[in-house]
């Protein structure tokens, strides 16, 4: 690893201090050592970005777009090879990590495009004045993101942060350092001046230092719930805040629903990324007249699902990212059993030779209370909790009975219902007969609730770059 990028230079933090890195499939291999940043760190890096983002903020929109198309270029080129070592730092399969790794340059043209589109406005004032708006960037935006897409979330941040002009203080989880430099190391290549970019290192200790710094002009954030509350504690008032956080999500199969396209929307959700997609669908509710018969059908599958290293072929669900995933998702194991919850699926053993990962098998349980944890509480694991119900109206409650609202599907052939159920269901995204995982790259994405500020949905061209640019208005007499 080359450690932290700040003022041009690669340097390791000041303290000395490092963490390692080891592959979630088997924790006896060291994937990356690098630097443990601290708040030293932290205010180096926005001093060096703050002091040096002008000369790319002055270049032409032409000109920063050209340089994240030449960034997309570089990756699309490196797909394969990032690919894999994706899945070594992180865990997902080979075919789950391709798909990120092939989408993320998709994501840097699209705002490549936003660059040239940035644009203000004129006013009438009648005495022959001239009143206009123009775009600004804002200055420091510090970008802090989680480990679980970690090529594709950042390019949607920095992408845009960087089409407007401003100069980026990048925090990657300290989970995905690695990624999170090739991401770094293809912006450099393709030619953000070193003034533009800082690469920081590090867990919440360098995260918090970076969103407290006054210099900084926007904090754009993906993550869990009480990281991003303390976050919006932390910035101050003149600071933009951008928050992405935790999901409940839940799938409604309606009585008439084809169960067996039933079935394979609520696995896809649910297990695929091995339940650690923030879109995930971690709560089926159930029409009671259909209800055996998905769950049957759905628990065929879990148990049939292959989890093994994301690299080995065949295998459908790799590891859980993090020894303490593996921990969460057992602990809601437990409480779920000791809760009288039924276990369906995931009481089978994990195959002879990944004892060094952190595996766990499929998970789905009946008989949830619906005001248990398991169907109240972000797990971030493969766990399905199955609630049934008796109506159509009931089945609503149920879904906004969280506090979150990130993405919320419903499996019905009877379009009337499905117009009704995304109408009244309190989520950022609706899926209809689709999983609730998955997105289209250039339509809006973000939560209602406590899954997100709400602020500036991502991807959603030009409301977006709002976030990272500052209008200001611009009197002119002759
Ligand atoms: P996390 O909140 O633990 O960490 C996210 C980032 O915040 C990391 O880079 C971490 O180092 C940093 N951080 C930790 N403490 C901090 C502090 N006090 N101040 C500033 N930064 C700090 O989340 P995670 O475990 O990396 O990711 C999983 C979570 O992310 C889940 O809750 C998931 O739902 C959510 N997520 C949301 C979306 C979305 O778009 N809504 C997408 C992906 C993941």
């Amino acid at each position: 690893m080359k450690g932290n990028f700040i003022g041009g230079e690669w340097v390791g933090s000041a303290s000395g201090r490092t963490r390692e890195r080891r592959n979630p499939a088997d924790e006896r291999e060291v994937v990356a050592v690098f630097p443990d940043s601290d708040a030293k760190d932290a205010h180096d890096a926005v001093s060096a970005v703050a002091g040096g983002y002008r000369e790319w903020a002055d270049r032409g929109p032409e000109a920063r777009a050209a340089v994240l198309h030449r960034a997309a270029d570089i990756l699309a080129a490196r797909a394969d090879d990032l690919a894999r070592e994706l899945v070594r730092e992180e865990g997902k399969t080979l075919t789950e990590a391709l798909t990120e790794t092939r989408r993320t340059p998709s994501n840097l043209r699209f705002y490549a495009g936003e660059a040239l589109r940035v644009a203000g406005r004129t006013y009438a004032t009648g005495d022959g004045s001239l009143v206009y708006t123009s775009r600004e960037p804002v200055g420091v935006v510090v970008a802090i993101t989680p480990w679980n897409f970690p090529l594709n979330i950042p390019s949607r941040k920095l992408g845009p942060a960087l089409a407007a002009g401003n100069g980026v203080v990048f925090k990657p989880s300290e989970v995905t350092p690695l990624i999170g430099q090739r991401l770094v190391e293809a912006l450099l290549e393709a030619g953000v001046p070193a003034g533009a970019l800082a690469l920081v290192q590090g867990g919440g200790e360098a995260g918090a230092a970076l969103v407290a710094d006054p210099r900084v002009g926007a904090v754009t954030f993906t993550g869990s719930y009480d990281v991003g509350a303390a976050i919006h504690r932390a910035v101050g008032p003149s600071q933009r805040c951008q928050l992405e956080m935790g999901g409940k999500n839940p799938v409604i199969v309606l009585e008439d629903a084809d169960l067996d396209r039933a079935a394979d929307i609520v696995v896809r959700g649910a297990f695929g990324l091995s339940g650690q997609a923030c879109t995930g669908t971690s709560r089926l509710v159930v029409h009671e007249a259909v209800h055996d018969a998905l769950v049957e059908r759905i628990v065929t599958l879990a148990r049939a699902r292959r989890v093994g290293n994301g690299l080995s072929g065949d295998v459908q669900m790799g590891p859980l990212a993090t020894r303490a995933q593996l921990d969460k998702t057992r602990h809601y194991l437990d409480l779920a059993a000791a809760a009288d919850a039924v276990l369906r699926a995931g009481d089978e053993p994990i195959e002879p030779g990944l004892e060094h990962g952190n595996f766990v098998r499929p998970a789905v349980f009946t008989d949830v209370d619906r005001s248990s944890p398991l169907a109240q509480e972000e797990i971030f694991g493969p766990v399905l909790a199955v609630l049934r119900v008796d109506s159509f109206d009931d089945a609503i409650s149920v879904a906004n009975d969280t506090a979150y609202g990130l993405s919320a599907g419903v499996v019905t052939r009877d379009l009337g219902r499905a117009f009704d159920f995304a109408r009244r269901v309190d989520s950022g995204l609706v899926k209809v007969n689709q999983p609730t995982t998955g997105m289209a790259m250039n339509a809006p994405f973000g939560g209602l609730k406590n899954s997100s500020t709400q602020t500036f949905k991502e991807q959603a061209g030009e409301t977006m770059m709002h976030f990272y640019t500052v209008d200001k208005t611009v009197y002119v007499a002759s």
